[in-house]
Order: C-alpha cells, then sequence, then structure tokens
C-alpha cells in the first residue's frame, strides 16, 4: 500500500496550475489548504489593517513583506485543521519565508514533508492568467503585472527550488497537459514517504 506525504509544499510560476492542483490533492488528502494569497485577498475585502497595507502591493504583482505573509501563514498552520496536514499554496516565496517556515515546522516536530514544483512554459503561463483574469476579474491580472510577477517568481521564489532540492524534499512535476494528467503526476510525486 502505497502512502502520501501529507505536509505538502506546491511551488511554481504564477498560473502554473498550483491552486487547481492543490484542490485535488486537499479533496484526495484530507489536509487543510493554506494559501496566502486567498487570505491576503479576503484581507483588502474585509478591509483590515493588513489588508489596507497589502492592496496596493498585490495590484502592482509585487510581494507583500515577509513579516506580514509570515504572520498569516503561522496562525493559519496553528489552526486544528492543519494538524492532519496541509498544502501550502503560494507560501513560501522567498527565502526567509522558507527559513520562517522550516523553523516553525521543526519547532512543532512536523517537518514539510514534500516540494512539488510545478514546471511550465512562460509563454502558457501568461496566456492562462490572460484567460484567467477574463474569468475572474482579479485586479493583478492584466499584462504588465503579469509580467511583474514573472519577473519577482524568477528572482525571488525560484531560488526556493534549491533550497528544497538542497533538503532533499524536491519533486518536479511538469505542468503542461491536462488537469487530470498533472494531477496524476502529482500523486505519484507524493507517494511513499
Ligand atoms: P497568489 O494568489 O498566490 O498569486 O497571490 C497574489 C498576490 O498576493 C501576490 O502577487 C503577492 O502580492 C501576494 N502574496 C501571496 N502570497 C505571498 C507570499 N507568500 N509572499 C508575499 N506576497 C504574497
Amino acid at each position: 500500500m502505497s502512502s502520501s506525504a501529507t505536509r505538502i509544499l506546491l511551488l511554481g510560476a504564477p498560473g502554473a496550475g498550483k491552486g487547481t492542483q492543490a484542490a485535488f490533492v486537499i479533496e484526495r488528502l484530507g489536509v487543510a489548504h493554506i494559501s496566502t494569497g486567498d487570505m491576503l485577498r479576503q484581507a483588502v475585502a474585509d478591509q483590515t489593517e493588513v489588508g489596507k497595507k497589502a492592496k496596493a502591493v498585490m495590484d502592482s504583482g509585487k510581494l507583500v513583506s515577509d513579516d506580514i505573509v509570515i504572520a498569516i501563514a503561522e496562525e493559519r498552520l496553528s489552526q486544528p485543521d492543519a494538524k492532519k496536514g496541509f498544502v501550502l499554496d503560494g507560501f513560501p516565496r522567498t527565502l526567509a519565508q522558507a527559513e520562517s517556515l522550516d523553523a516553525m515546522l521543526t519547532n512543532i516536530g512536523t517537518p514539510l514533508e514534500r516540494c512539488v514544483a510545478i514546471t511550465v512554459d512562460t509563454d502558457a503561463v501568461v496566456q492562462r492568467l490572460l484567460k484567467r483574469a477574463e474569468l475572474e476579474g482579479r485586479a493583478d491580472d492584466n499584462e504588465e503585472t503579469i509580467r511583474e510577477r514573472m519577473q519577482v517568481y524568477d528572482n525571488q521564489t525560484s531560488p526556493l527550488l534549491e533550497y528544497y532540492g538542497n533538503g532533499g524534499i524536491l519533486a518536479t512535476v511538469d505542468g503542461m497537459g491536462g488537469v487530470e494528467e498533472i494531477s496524476e503526476r502529482v500523486k505519484t510525486a507524493l507517494s511513499g514517504s
């Protein structure tokens, strides 16, 4: 019988399909979905202090400060439903965030088990994001912001591939193809731990 990792990070450029694949994994494993992007959008909608600080940064495609995002993620990870496992989607995005996450999870004795990196072709991703902009009307999905977000991913988030590679928990999955097909690849990448 094959077991699956339950403390999981999905890593990938904006539009790589992290959210879609996260939904499959949480459905299959019954673990918590932790998306800092969703939490920040909720804070903006609720006009909280965090939301007020984050809005302009998010609209520009840049990253919200590590302090804010780390606090949000830690608070969410400490909730009871995260005890049975979680899928992190969009956090961490910087080395400082990754180090904080590691420190926190190691402290409570539940380290991350697997980082699944979903790789995609950049042109295809831009097309996906433009389509999502039409469907969802997200303020950060115009072309200029999409390019900025890609740049931010390359500069600040892609170093995490090496970080988790060095940590021995990285699995890379080809994110091009049908969602079902990709979900099978993710499932395989999570099995056996
Ligand atoms: P997402 O839905 O994950 O693409 O996130 C949307 C936006 O929220 C990003 O472009 C950032 O401005 C902000 N955001 C989400 N997660 C993080 C994070 N881990 N660190 C910094 N900013 C974040």
